[in-house]
């Protein structure tokens, strides 16, 4: 805009632009310094130093503003600072310039370009304060929240943690006596009442294995996991073995697809998102259906996506992000049972491996859940 500003003034009138670069009868600096080489070297070496320091200093500010001026705030101050220096870069160039030959006129008007963007820079940063302010106490407050949120999040886990395990000691009294009165006054017994002792016992079968799944949601959120480079084919084997049991129970065929490379994970959570995506792409089949699962893996650039597609019931869109809540389930114990724990396990584990989750579904048409970790 300077530039075409200029352009224009010179067009208007040609003459001024020589009128700016004539001497007069001025005196060049070099005279005042008497001709002192050193003195001389002192100042232009200086202000050579200042002049680029100016340059180099602008062009970043300009540089940093272009790369990341969505993150900057106020990016609009930078560039007013990058102009305001570029300015004074200048004035020092006149100042070597003007020790050989006394363009003052030019040298003046320098002066005037960089007294103006200092001036209109001076005037924006006053007016910025109050708002620079604001952003700060924004920034502690949010900071606060962040502290705040954390430390409730750490102590409702501590809490979840220490009443599961609390939970689970009078459970076992009420499964004893369960058992004990079944075993020791069962033939007695009406079938009435020996259906609601059995009912009981289902009943505290599944608390204990909900608590359970509770207890294992805990540890995966609370407890510390290396990460390190991890063969999938190996933690694939192995969740495959903890599924294994359900797996000939329902007549699946899990297929994985090679090659699978190595990835950055914590080969026990690992295992374990394995294994619940695995054992729950099994069981949410249709009845009579028989499970065919594909384990395979895309390349994502710097990540590897792993992908566990099956021939299930599929997820109606609504309930997508809803089944990853503790204890969100869908269906009723008795056509598909569980605890609905699994899939939250699956979206903290994962989190905590630094990777990324996913599913896409179609009601009928079976989903294909998909974890993204870094390759390892
Ligand atoms: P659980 O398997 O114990 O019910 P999860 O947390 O693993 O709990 O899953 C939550 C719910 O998400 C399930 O009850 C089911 O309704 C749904 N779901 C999970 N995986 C699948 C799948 N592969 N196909 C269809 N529905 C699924």
């Amino acid at each position: 805009m300077l530039g075409a500003a200029v352009l224009a003034v010179v067009l208007i009138s040609p003459g001024l632009l020589g009128g700016l670069f004539r001497a007069d009868q001025f005196m060049p600096h070099a005279t005042c310094y008497l001709r002192n080489p050193r003195i001389i070297g002192l100042h232009v070496t200086s202000d050579l130093l200042i002049g680029f320091a100016y340059v180099a200093i602008s062009s970043t500010l300009a540089w940093l503003v272009y790369r990341a001026r969505q993150e900057i705030p106020f990016h609009w101050m930078f560039l007013a600072f990058g102009l305001f220096i570029i300015t004074c870069g200048f004035t020092h160039f006149m100042e070597v310039w003007t020790v050989w030959r006394a363009v003052y006129w030019l040298a003046g008007w320098v002066k005037v370009v960089c007294a103006l963007a200092s001036v209109a820079t001076a005037i924006a940063l006053y007016r910025l304060v109050p708002r620079i302010f604001a952003l700060i106490s924004a920034v502690k407050i949010s900071e606060e929240r962040r502290v705040k949120l954390q430390a409730a999040n750490n102590e409702l886990e501590a809490f979840a943690s220490t009443v599961s395990h609390d939970l689970r000691a009078p459970l076992r009294a009420v499964q004893g006596m369960a058992c004990a009165l079944t075993e020791d006054f069962g033939g007695q017994l009406e079938p009435g009442a020996r259906e609601y002792l059995d009912q009981i016992t289902d009943a505290s079968r599944r608390m204990d294995v909900m608590i359970r799944d509770l207890l294992e949601y805990s540890r995966v959120s609370r407890s510390e996991f290396e990460l390190k480079s991890v063969d999938l084919q190996v933690v694939l084997a192995e969740a495959q073995a903890l599924i294994e049991a359900d797996s000939k129970e329902r007549g699946a065929k899990v297929q994985v697809e090679g090659p699978l490379s190595n990835v950055v994970a914590n080969p026990t959570l690992l295992t374990q998102v394995m294994a619940n995506l695995l054992g729950n792409a099994i069981k949410f089949v249709a009845p009579g259906v028989r499970p065919l699962v594909r384990v395979f893996a895309q390349d994502k650039g710097n990540h590897l996506r792993v992908c566990v597609k099956d021939n299930g019931i599929g997820i109606p869109p609504e309930y997508q992000n809803r089944i990853f809540n503790v204890f969100e389930r869908l269906h009723s114990q008795a056509k598909y049972p569980g605890t609905g724990i699994g899939l939250a396990i699956v979206q903290k584990a994962v989190a905590r491996m630094k990777g990324q989750l996913g599913l896409e579904s179609v009601p009928g048409q079976g989903s294909c859940f998909w974890i993204e970790l870094p390759k390892g």
